[in-house]
């Protein structure tokens, strides 16, 4: 699997943090020497690792993250957000000509899913855009080549324009143009030739073409699973030929990640697709938020965080944390943290979203009822506002009525009651400076 060894670093690092009840600048110097290990070892380019450790330092030491509620979740969202912006921040879409064709020159070294991709992306405009696209079979040099571009353009019914070996290939491409206008193809896809490293016929070539078609996508067709190397073919060629975007294969591999992560920041063009297999159905768009989540296998838990500060309503926190102090917290602001509760969502799945928990088997099956956030609410709704600002005035006879009110069981009106009492215990105690009774809570 791609990335694993790098996720199992991170999570483990992360893990480490986020057992810690405080973060002090030295846990935070450590987190980022393991982080730094961590991307190194995945043979991430040395100077992005030390701009990104640098950059996630200064955001990290800003005194609110680690004075803040949950300073090691804030600092998992600031290497998400950074890792996300070193790979693109967002993701960036194929350039359109505003008249037809749209001229797309694929480039790269031998073997590294050159024509694969063509076929791919072949696949994908035609399927999401109803395109037609044609071929130009540039690549003379390998006699295998124009074969094994017609088979993949055979299997997605695709034409292909080719003049065999014996043609100049900027004679070829010229003529596959004027034929494109002809059938007024909408899309001109050109295999050109590779080699087995960049050489200055093959640039000087690729450069001939380039000043003919004027093409609106130079894609570098990059492969995963050779790290650094990827990272300095696309430097090559981007200097010889100003590239538009990268297409990063292989990354169904067990690459260790390093060219994903390290092609932007370096290059500064966007990888725009990643191939994930050898079949023409597997060409994704690259999202630099979703690879940054992968990365850290964090499963969503970046969208969990979304979803909290997005239902956390900062008054009526700050109102409650008062309620707490004062010993003041009633039934009134359970209701409405019950509310805020389920604003959120279902239960069941935001457990899911968090780390390590979406694989764990005792989530499989599990349900929990919405309705019981209702008959919790049927029951306080029964109660009278005396009994809902003091919750002490609670006995037997007003827990009969609440039944009979809220046509809850009693033994249901009885657990909710106790557990309430529990809660309000805790919360004196965490208010009081006693952690006793929320570890006791979490079991710990
Ligand atoms: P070219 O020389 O650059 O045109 O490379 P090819 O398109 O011939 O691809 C070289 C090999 O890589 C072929 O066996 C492809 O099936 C394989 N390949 C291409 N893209 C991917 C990918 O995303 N995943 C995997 N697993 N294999 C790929």
């Amino acid at each position: 699997m791609a990335f694993e060894g790098l996720t199992e670093r991170l999570q483990k690092t992360m893990e480490k943090l986020r057992r810690k009840p405080k973060v002090t600048d030295a846990d935070l110097r450590e987190t980022m020497r393991e982080i730094r290990l961590a991307l190194l070892e995945a043979d991430v380019n040395f100077k992005v690792v030390k701009d990104f450790v640098k950059t996630v330092q200064a955001k990290a030491t800003g005194a609110e993250v680690l004075k803040g509620l949950n300073p090691a979740q804030q600092i998992v969202k600031i290497v998400n957000e950074e890792l996300t912006n070193m790979m693109g921040e967002t993701a960036a879409p194929l350039n359109k000509a505003p008249h037809i064709p749209t001229v797309i020159m694929m480039v790269g070294l031998q073997g590294a899913g050159k024509t694969t991709t063509a076929g791919k992306l072949a696949l994908k405009l035609k399927e999401e855009d109803q395109a037609r696209p044609m071929f130009i079979a540039a690549d003379v040099y390998r006699p295998a080549a124009i074969t094994q571009l017609q088979q993949v353009a055979d299997s997605i019914d695709v034409p292909v324009f080719e003049m065999g070996t014996d043609v100049d290939p900027v004679e070829i491409v010229r003529q596959g143009m004027t034929q494109a206008a002809i059938q007024k193809n909408d899309y001109v896809i050109i295999d050109t030739a590779g080699r087995l490293q960049i050489d200055e016929a093959l640039m000087d070539e690729l450069v001939k073409i380039k000043e003919l078609t004027h093409p609106n996508e130079i894609l570098l067709v990059v492969d995963a699973m050779t790290g650094q190397n990827a990272v300095n073919t696309a430097e090559g060629f981007d200097d010889q030929l100003d590239i538009t975007g990268v297409v990063l294969t292989k990354l169904d591999g067990d690459t260790r990640g390093g060219a994903a992560m390290s092609i932007r920041a370096v290059t500064g063009k966007p990888i725009k697709f990643v191939g994930e297999g050898e079949k023409m159905e597997n060409l994704d768009v690259f999202y630099p938020d979703r690879m940054a989540s992968r990365i850290l296998g964090m499963g969503d838990m970046l969208t969990l965080i979304e979803k909290a500060q997005k239902n956390f309503d900062e008054e009526q926190a700050a109102e409650t944390m008062r309620k707490m102090q004062e010993n003041s917290f009633d039934y009134n602001d359970f209701l409405d943290q019950i509310d805020q509760m389920t604003k959120m969502g279902p239960l069941e799945d935001l457990l899911k979203m968090m780390p390590g928990m979406a694989n764990n088997p005792a989530l499989k099956n599990l349900s929990i009822d919405p309705k019981q956030f209702l008959h919790i609410k049927a029951i306080i709704q029964s109660m009278t506002e005396a009994e809902r600002t003091n919750p002490d005035l609670m006995n037997p006879s007003r827990k009969k009525r609440l039944a009979a009110g809220s046509g809850r069981p009693i033994v249901e009106v009885n657990r909710m009651v106790k557990q309430f009492d529990q809660m309000r215990k805790m919360m004196n105690q965490i208010t009081n400076g006693n952690f006793a009774g929320m570890q006791n809570m979490m079991g710990g």
